[in-house]
């Protein structure tokens, strides 16, 4: 403490009481040396001590919103989850996803817009401006759940020994890039299906290799997600193989790319032709089961399955 007392430590035990209280209370430096002030004539005394924060003092529980947008279009996200940007005062997210929420951001809203790469650092920033007090919208395209940033935030929190309520969290789900493709080819996904991203920065690619066999054994249809980038060309190939042994040549897939986005596209096309498609990250790929059919540009997995099941 700048000003410790042997009169007040003799007293009760601590050397320093203003002054020790400001700068805890307010984290922050002390900027008026503790002075004992008394009035004429009254018995007694009462000693001030200034310390100045460095963070405005909010006096309000911050909240994170975990956001899931959709895919891309403005009339394909939840109106709670519309609601929940408008009320924010913080936005945070990659920036593309920032710019197709832009035009629901009211003035004065804190809008910040990330590079692709720094998840965890935007994590990191949402969390310390919720502590702070704001109410913090994290957005992600999709759903915030899936591959987005709703884990992100909510194992940062742990990691930091969150209390699982200060700062109070909720998630609102979006439309996630399975459905909306599926949505655009019919009903792929009528029966039993899996995700699998064949991004192996997070997750070993043996991991990814085991689930892909998994999965084309036990016929689900399967969305993979993270097809293919600039760097990553191999993984869809070998995805490819694996499920070309467990499936026909001509079970049906759809690429669709960039879903409710200006600049979509969808083909529908089969396993075996699957690589002649231009397929890239913003590509979902949906390949279809034993039963899946297509009829012309519609893509149609039967609800019955018992008929249509592979033989053993
Ligand atoms: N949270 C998102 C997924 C993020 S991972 C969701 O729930 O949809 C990023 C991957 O999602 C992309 O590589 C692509 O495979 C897929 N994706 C996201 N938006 C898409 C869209 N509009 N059209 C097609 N695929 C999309």
């Amino acid at each position: 403490m700048p000003n410790p007392s042997v009169v007040v430590n003799q007293a009760v035990q601590t050397p320093s009481v203003a002054e020790a209280a400001a700068i805890l209370a307010a984290a922050g430096r002390l900027r008026v040396a503790k002075q004992v002030i008394r009035l004429a004539g009254q018995p007694g005394a009462v000693t001030v001590a200034i310390a100045q924060a460095e963070q405005e003092y909010t006096g309000r529980q911050g909240q994170l919103y975990l956001v899931g947008i959709g895919p891309g279009s403005l009339s394909q996200i939840t109106p709670a989850a519309k609601r929940a940007i408008v009320q924010a005062d913080a936005v945070i997210g990659y920036d593309l996803y920032i710019d197709q929420i832009r035009p629901l951001c009211p003035p004065g809203q804190i809008v910040e817009p990330w590079p692709i790469t720094q998840e965890r650092q935007r994590a990191e920033r949402a969390i310390a401006l919720a502590e702070w007090g704001l109410t913090v919208a994290v957005v992600s395209s999709g759903d915030c759940g899936i591959y987005g940033m709703a884990g992100l935030v909510l194992e940062q929190l742990q990691a930091t020994g969150w209390d699982g309520e200060t700062p109070a969290v909720e998630v609102y789900p979006g439309i996630s890039a399975l459905q909306a493709a599926a949505a655009r080819v019919g009903a792929p996904l009528m029966h039993d299906f899996c995700a699998i991203s064949l991004s192996d920065l997070l997750t070993p690619w043996h991991v990814i290799l085991t689930r892909l066999e998994a999965a084309a054994r036990a016929d689900f249809v399967v969305a993979l997600y993270n097809p293919k980038s600039k760097t990553r060309i191999h993984q869809i190939e070998t995805a490819q193989q694996i499920l070309r042994q467990h499936r026909p040549a001509d079970t049906p897939v759809a690429v669709v790319k960039s879903a409710y986005r200006p600049e979509e596209t969808v083909y529908i096309t089969t396993l075996a032709d699957l690589l002649k498609v231009p397929i890239d990250m913003l590509t979902v790929v949906l390949v279809g089961n034993h039963s899946t059919r297509q009829h012309g540009v519609w893509m149609i997995t039967p609800r019955g399955y018992a008929l249509a099941a592979p033989k053993e």
